[in-house]
């Protein structure tokens, strides 16, 4: 037994963090899940709001508040929330804001696991949906109840990019006082601020365009209204939707290229639309403010020049043309997912819709050949050449 004076002895307690009259410029990572506070009648100045402090970090930690601050600039709000994930950021905007028996009406192309949440998941505790078209306001009036309480939409529509009618759905929403709910991760408030047009609440989910390099998942939410953010936040922290503060460094790390990363990737996407559609084989291409858009005019009113980093596109042929093309490009990453720095691309017949039927696929205007691309910041003539090569190698099998 060592006595009670070894030099290790103290090894236990934490080191203070060195004094110093310079700061870092970086944000400082704060892994740490419990504050200290110095006595019982300063941890009540906490809680009562008398003073800022952190007690447990699912409650609250800096990275969350750093990042959510960043965010809430960018949409023009205040009071954020950082959750562990798009998903978990919607569903604390439905557990947090609904109750047995409200309905909700939502658009019928949503991100899949949205609908799911609202056709399958919440119905287990009474609360029901019903989908229409958010490019038709007269089906979404059509699927209104006495009990509607909430409208969920995206406003850009994955994958045939078709655009919600923002305004009539907002004026819908106002008419009958329900709260209207924008997904807004396909535009991002570079292209699409839904408080500016009516929204109540904006979900994210900060793993695509926001974060922007494919290696962190979170989600935010945040309610124009204080005393409803109050109920998403406090659903958050209950249901434990918690976000770690490394993916939140993360994230705030991606955003100070936002700005740069989203214009190039629109101008791109533009150019690479433009460019698909000289292409013989190129049965359609979908870019919402394109002339052939069905949206075109919805598009260019709400977005401006530049449709979003999203491209669709349709090639001749069945599932060998397909896999023809992927293989043809094996810089792309044929990855379901969006909004990386680099150029992604999905093919939704095995991917997001492979449940469903081929007719089904069919009436959805999604084939075999139909491709969906989330365009990056790649020099354009190199995308250029990758898409070009790997189309005319699809059009072989043909
Ligand atoms: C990816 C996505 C989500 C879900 O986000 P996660 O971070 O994957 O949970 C929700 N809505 C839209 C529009 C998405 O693209």
């Amino acid at each position: 037994m060592s006595d009670s004076n070894t030099p290790t002895e103290n090894l236990v307690r934490r080191t203070p963090w060195p004094e110093t009259i310079s700061r870092a410029v970086v944000t400082p990572l704060q892994p740490s899940v419990v504050y200290a506070s110095p006595s019982p009648d300063r941890l009540d100045d906490q809680y009562e709001g008398r003073a800022k402090g952190y007690t447990y970090a699912r409650e609250g930690h800096p990275n969350a508040d750093v990042l959510a601050q960043k965010i809430d600039m960018m949409e023009g709000v205040s009071g954020g929330i950082i959750t562990s994930s798009g998903m978990s950021a919607v569903s604390a905007v439905l557990l947090g804001l609904l109750q047995s028996g409200d309905h909700v009406v939502a658009a019928d192309q949503l991100y899949g696991r949205s609908m799911r949440m609202l056709t399958q998941d919440m119905p287990r505790f009474g609360v029901t949906a019903t989908l229409a078209d958010p490019t038709n306001v007269a089906a979404m009036r059509k699927a209104v109840t006495p009990a509607t309480k909430m409208i969920l939409v995206e406003v850009v529509s994955n994958p045939t990019l078709r655009i919600a009618d923002m305004q009539g759905i907002a004026a819908l929403a106002q008419e009958i006082g329900a709260l209207l709910v924008v997904d807004n991760t396909f535009t991002t408030p570079r292209a699409y601020r839904p408080f500016e047009h009516g929204a109540d609440v904006v979900v994210h989910s900060v793993t695509k365009l926001l974060a922007g390099h494919s290696d962190v998942t979170l989600g935010y939410a945040v309610a124009r209204d204080p005393a409803l953010q109050k109920k998403i936040y406090d659903t958050s922290v209950t249901f434990g939707f918690t976000a770690s503060p490394f993916d939140c460094w993360l994230a705030e790390r991606g955003l100070y290229s936002f700005n740069l990363r989203f214009d190039r990737a629109q101008e791109n996407a533009r150019a690479l639309a433009d460019h698909l559609a000289t292409l013989p084989n190129v049965k359609r291409v979908l870019y919402p403010t394109r002339q052939d858009h069905p949206d075109h005019n919805r598009a260019t009113a709400i977005l401006g020049e530049y449709g979003s980093n999203m491209v669709s596109f349709e090639i001749e042929g069945g599932r060998a043309a397909a896999n023809a093309m992927t293989l043809a490009a094996p810089n792309i990453a044929f990855a379901p997912t969006l909004g990386d720095i680099g150029t992604t691309l999905s093919h939704p017949a095995s991917s997001s819709h492979r449940a469903l039927t081929p007719e089904a696929r069919a009436a959805l205007g999604m084939s075999e050949g139909f491709f969906r691309v989330s365009v990056g910041v790649e020099d354009i003539r190199v995308l250029i050449d990758e898409f070009t090569t790997a189309i005319h190698a699809a059009a072989q099998v043909n």
